[in-house]
């Protein structure tokens, strides 16, 4: 699944390819996606002005409103020549002036498309975006902010920062390893977590998004390419995925369990279940 780092990639590799050119046509090859594209007659003729990101959705801002794209469980976006053949999952084609071509491939069709007319501050106030909580690199983002949506919870901290009502583009593999980094037990319920380990918490969430994020500009390249597949970029990684390994800190056995049914790893000597209850 793309996920926060990808996206983020594929808006920095989409937006110096497209920005400040006019949308000529679009070419909806199959409209049955999580939800039917309709996209308006007055879509195309509009400049793309240019694009942003909130939590996994692309903003494509265009000169009367902008278009909502979300990558879904297996979607991605190339920027290609008009020529190049289209391959069996392109669903739907931009035809962008210049001869450029912007192409949403999703095997899975979990993806999803949506025009919102208006001032493109209008897009904030999109149901699919209505009910999402701060970006992790928002000033917002910290431990004073996690600390008090979590008081008197008894979710699992790691649930609690999946929840994309708390903070978005936290998913599984980040979650696992900013806990390991922050010496927080992913199991520990969300309102024992103290101040300070929410301090360290935010830090370590922009840390490894950062560093994905950071490693994503090596890829941009694959935009442009028709074989290219961003897929996962290839961190280091801690815990994810690493169950029964041994710790790269300590040396102890890490440890499997499932928590809201995501695989979760963590290693029993650097992350206490107390690390941060003594603050
Ligand atoms: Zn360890």
């Amino acid at each position: 699944m793309p996920e926060l780092p990808e996206v983020e990639t594929t808006r920095k590799g989409v937006a110096s390819l497209l920005t400040s050119r006019r949308l000529e046509a679009v070419d909806v090859r199959e409209s049955r996606l999580r939800w039917p594209v309709t996209l308006p007659a007055e879509l195309p003729g509009q400049v793309l002005l240019g694009l942003d990101r909130r939590a996994k959705y692309l903003l494509f801002r265009f000169q009367r409103g902008t278009l909502i794209l979300h990558l879904g469980m297996s979607g991605s976006l190339r920027v290609l020549p008009a020529e190049a053949p289209y391959l069996k999952h392109d669903h739907v084609i931009f035809h962008f002036e210049g001869g450029r071509t912007l192409r949403f491939h999703d095997p899975r069709r979990f993806g999803s498309l949506h025009w919102q007319a208006g001032e493109p501050v209008a897009a904030g106030e999109h149901w699919l975006l209505a009910h999402l909580g701060p970006e992790p690199f928002d000033p917002a983002f910290d431990g004073r902010y996690l600390k008090s949506r979590a008081r008197g919870r008894r979710v699992a901290v790691k649930n609690f920062l999946m929840d994309s009502r708390i903070v978005v583009g936290v998913g599984n593999i980040y979650a696992n390893e900013a806990l390991f980094l922050a010496g927080v037990r992913p199991s520990l319920p969300a309102g024992r977590v103290s101040r300070a380990g929410y301090d360290v918490l935010a830090g370590k969430i922009r840390e490894v998004l950062g560093a994905a994020i950071d490693m994503g500009g090596t890829t941009l390249r694959d935009f442009v390419n028709q074989d290219g597949n961003p897929g996962y970029f290839k961190q280091v990684l801690n815990v994810y995925d690493r169950a029964g390994q041994a710790c790269r800190v300590c040396g102890e056995t890490l440890k499997g369990l499932r928590l809201g049914g995501r695989a979760t790893v963590f290693c029993p000597k650097c992350q206490k279940a107390q690390g941060f209850r003594r603050a």
